[in-house]
């Protein structure tokens, strides 16, 4: 498959994201006016003045959060809800949150429609994270913050990873890898990205 391929050549090319990528079609996230471009690796408008990102973005993301089968998983900013179904399909559970209502309410009737029930959508300023399900095995935000996000840095179990943008949000941003050992914290920069900002409080 030509889209398959084409994240190949962009660097996923760890076997589980693929095929999760694969089993999730990501024209169930993409209504309307931009339909036609939704198997070219490009990010695409979705409602609220959001963005679906880049197909590739979100494979090297998924690949670098490295998710197990047991795993708990908590992803800021559920946008189109199209992380989150994949996410679903490397972890035991997902909980997403978004600060939009409407976004979370049309994600939520996706994972219904296509069966993924192990993704629970939340309406909620996600940079306060989610304590009612912390600690987490992995933390994945889609939006950029100035810095790791304290309370999302807390509710990483001992060993678990985050994978975030970080930097101003009108600028090119840098992927970093946060790991949380016995005693702190470890961080990787992984490349450049760009992500909507990460905003507190919740949306109209
Ligand atoms: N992961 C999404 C794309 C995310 S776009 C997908 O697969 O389609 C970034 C999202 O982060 C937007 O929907 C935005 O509303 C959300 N967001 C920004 N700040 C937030 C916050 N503080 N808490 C929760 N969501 C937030």
């Amino acid at each position: 498959m030509q889209f398959l391929f084409a994240l190949r050549s962009r660097g996923v090319t760890d076997a589980r994201v693929l095929t999760a990528m694969e089993r999730i079609d990501r024209a169930h996230f993409v209504k309307g006016l931009f339909a036609d471009k939704v198997y070219t690796d490009v990010p695409l408008p979705i409602a609220s003045g959001q963005t679906i990102s880049q197909p590739s973005v979100v494979g090297l993301m998924t690949q670098a959060l490295d998710v197990s089968p047991r795993d708990k998983v908590l992803e800021v900013g559920t946008g189109s809800g199209y992380q989150a179904a994949i996410l679903s399909v490397l972890a035991r559970r997902v909980y997403t949150i978004d600060r939009f209502k409407r976004l979370v309410a049309d994600a939520r009737a996706i994972f219904e429609e296509e069966g993924l029930h192990n993704i629970t959508a939340i309406t909620g300023d996600g940079s306060f994270g989610y304590p009612e399900q912390a600690p987490f095995d992995r933390i994945l935000v889609t939006a950029a913050a100035e810095d790791p996000p304290s309370p999302l840095l807390a509710q990483l179990r001992v060993g678990g990873i985050m994978v975030l943008p970080v930097g101003q949000s009108d600028a090119v941003q840098t992927l970093i890898r946060a790991t949380r050992t016995e005693t702190g914290y470890e961080y990787e920069e992984l490349r450049q990205v760009r992500f909507v900002p990460l905003i507190e409080g919740l949306g109209d």
